[in-house]
This record gives structure tokens, sequence and C-alpha cells, in this order.
């Protein structure tokens, strides 16, 4: 057989599959490793796909770089957001999730030899996605457990040729918020070192008081540098629908509609026109939308302090990282890694949960990813069956 893409070998696939995996194949078990909501979307979208799907030219091809109504509400919500009056047309690109979207940002900007800056801990595709495309990650730290990183070691990055740096906020892993401040400076260093700014923001409604979310792209004279990757995903609860979308300057925007056009020729149609119906929701759907999550935040932090564990509280998303060190000190746990600890969890307590290492490009090997978008009786459960951890400690 003629050799396959070298660049995939040195590729691991994806860990957080690989426990939803071993959920699935444990019936009764609770996946609490992959972060995906339990509950239906909201009923406005769901009302407006039964329309879609009674018939009518949106069963056909949309148009490419995405369907232009829901282009339109895209650039209507976010003009404001951003301090900006964005061009539908020129600014904006509908992609299959997030996830494809930011694939198509590193193929449109990244070169062979180019250096790309990622805070480690990291969501799983940005360096994978950077490597693919002949670029090279530079890792920066994001010390746990309160996730700040260093200046220095930063504009160290910038130094040695950063391109463009990645920033998820709000973080997934580890629910870090990315202050103003902090964005203020990772903004005056690419504009400094003339990099671009990659903010993927696709939990920017999940963010707890007192703490805000603050657009890198709104930040002043940041929009020409700052290309935005979000998703619909989190915000209407609609991961399996993979409506994610880019807002970028009209140049940079043209270069990833090219990479998406051939990635995908377009997203699912219907889907596209649905999915539309959820930006004429009003203020108290976010509001609701995250006091339902502070409520979920509550059951697996209130149920982990009883157990005992420690964990950084998460000012936003849906995710905490939880110190698994009390266990890794047992003779019994002697020598474990992350991963077998937590395929051991899925076996003995029927939980999922992900090893943090997969996330962190430091040997980092004490920290498991718990996801708390799940339905409160769920979490409740999963709690339940961690309470039994505790004859382990
Ligand atoms: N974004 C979700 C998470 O971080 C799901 C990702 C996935 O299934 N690979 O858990």
């Amino acid at each position: 057989m003629p050799e396959l893409n070298r660049r995939l070998e040195q590729i691991t696939d994806s860990v957080i599959g690989h426990m939803t995996a071993l959920c699935d194949a444990l019936p009764g078990s609770i996946n609490l490793a992959q972060g995906c909501p339990e509950h239906d979307p909201p009923k406005a979208i769901l009302d407006a796909l039964v329309k879609e799907a009674a018939g009518g030219p949106q069963h056909q091809y949309a148009v490419l770089c995405g369907s232009p109504n829901l282009r339109r509400c895209i650039a209507d919500k976010y003009s404001p957001l951003i301090g900006k009056a964005l061009d539908p047309e020129e600014e904006v690109v509908v992609t299959c999730g997030g996830t494809e979207a930011m694939m198509a940002i590193m193929m449109a900007i990244c070169n062979e030899g180019d250096k790309v800056i990622i805070f480690s801990p990291f969501y799983e595709c940005y360096g994978t996605d950077a490597f693919l495309n002949g670029a090279e990650p530079i890792y920066v730290p994001l010390v746990p457990p309160a996730y700040e990183f260093d200046p220095a070691v930063l504009e160290d990055a910038f130094k040695q040729g950063g391109k463009a740096i990645v920033v998820c906020n709000p973080n997934n892993p580890s629910g870090k918020v990315f202050t103003r401040e902090e964005l203020l400076l990772i903004e005056e260093l690419a504009a400094k070192y003339d990099a671009f700014v990659i903010t993927d923001e696709p939990y920017e409604h999940i963010v707890y008081a007192p703490y805000e979310h603050v657009r890198a792209a709104s930040l002043p004279g940041a929009y020409e540098r700052t290309i935005t990757c979000n998703s619909l995903s989190k915000t209407f609860s609609i991961t399996g629908w993979r409506i994610g979308f880019v807002i970028a300057p009209p140049k940079i925007a043209e270069a990833i509609k090219l990479a998406h056009v051939f990635l995908t020729v377009g997203t699912a149609s219907p889907l596209q026109e649905a999915a539309c119906a959820g930006f004429s929701l009003g203020q108290e759907y976010y509001d609701e939308l995250v006091a339902d999550y502070a409520a979920n935040r509550e059951i697996i932090c209130g149920g982990l302090d009883e157990i005992g564990l420690t964990y950084t509280l998460p000012k936003g998303g849906f995710f905490v990282m939880v110190d698994i060190t009390p266990f890794l000190e047992k003779p019994m746990f002697k020598g474990w890694s992350d991963l077998q600890f937590c395929e051991w969890l899925v076996d003995e307590i029927g939980v999922g949960a992900t090893p943090g290492s997969c996330f962190f490009a430091e040997p980092v090997n004490n920290l498991i990813r718990l996801q708390f978008a799940s339905n409160a009786a769920t979490l409740h459960e999963a709690i339940e069956r961690f309470k039994r951890l505790k004859a382990y400690l």
C-alpha cells in the first residue's frame, strides 16, 4: 500500500472520543467526559426545523459560505457586541461546527514552518490543526490551579515568531475566563509582533457572575487582526447540528471561505435556516441558560466538596478540572497515568471523565476534566457514584 499522510502518524486520536466510546460500551454509565447538553434545544428552533423539513429549496446546497439569513442574523447580533457594523457578505462565514471553523482558519493563515501560539491547557484540535497545516505550535502555560500565564513567557513566544495566538475564552477545559486586562495584553503583543489573534468563544453565554465575557474583537484597534471562531452548539444546545461560524475582516474571511468551500461545500442547509429562529430569543433565554449551568456547577462542585476533592471553580463554560493527586498517592494507584485512572473510573463506578493530560503540552498527570452540561438528575447520580471513591482515599 502506498504511504499514508506522514503527519497523521504524529497525531493521537481524540481522548474525549476514546472515553466516550468506553462509556457507550458500558450500559448505564454516565459520560462526564464529552461536554454535551442533555436537554433539548429551544422550542422555537425545533418548531422552525419542522417547518424547514416540510420541503423547499433549503433541502439543496446552501450558499457555500453560509445561508444569507443566518449570516445576517450573526452580523446583526455581533455588530453591537463587537462594536463594528459587520458585513454579512464579507465578514461572516458559516462552517460545520467550531471545529471546522478552526481548521479552516488554520488553513487560511498557516504556511509551512509558521508558528502558532497556543495556551496550554488547550482544546484538543488546536495543535493538530496547526500541525496538519505545516505550522508548529508554541505552547504557553496557563498554570493550574489559577490558570494564569506569565506575560514574559507569552512575549517570548511572540519573539520566537508566533504568527497567531489561539485563545479559548471561556476556556475549555479550565473554566478560565480571560480578563479584559489579559486580553488587552494579548492584543497589544499581537499588534507589536504583527500576529493574528484567533479567539474561540463557543461558551460566550456561559459565564458566571461576577465574571464577564470580553470579546477580543471588541477591544480598541483589535478587530483588524482578530479572527473570532464560534459555534451555535452550546448557545442553542445543538451540538449535533454542527453549525459554527467565523467573524473576521474581509481579506481574512475571504481566505477562510475558500478553505471552507473545499473542505465541505457548505453546512446542512435546513439546519442553518432553522437555527435562525434562535436569534429572536430575548435576554431571558440567555439568563436562563447561564442560571441552569450555574445550578449544575453547584451540583458538581458541591458534590466534590462533600467528597473532599479539590478543583478549580470554573468561571465560565461547563467543565471543571479536578485534582486526583490524593488517589495517585495511594499505593493502589502508584505510577498510574490519569488515562488509566479515568479508564478505571468507568469500570469501577460507571462514570466517564477526560484525563487532563490530553489538554496539556506539559507533563500534567494529576487532573481530570468533568463536564456538567448533563441534566441535574444525571449529575446527582454521578456524584452519588463518585462518593464510592471515598473508600479509596
Ligand atoms: N467540545 C466538547 C468537549 O470538549 C466535545 C468535543 C468532542 O467530542 N471531541 O468535550
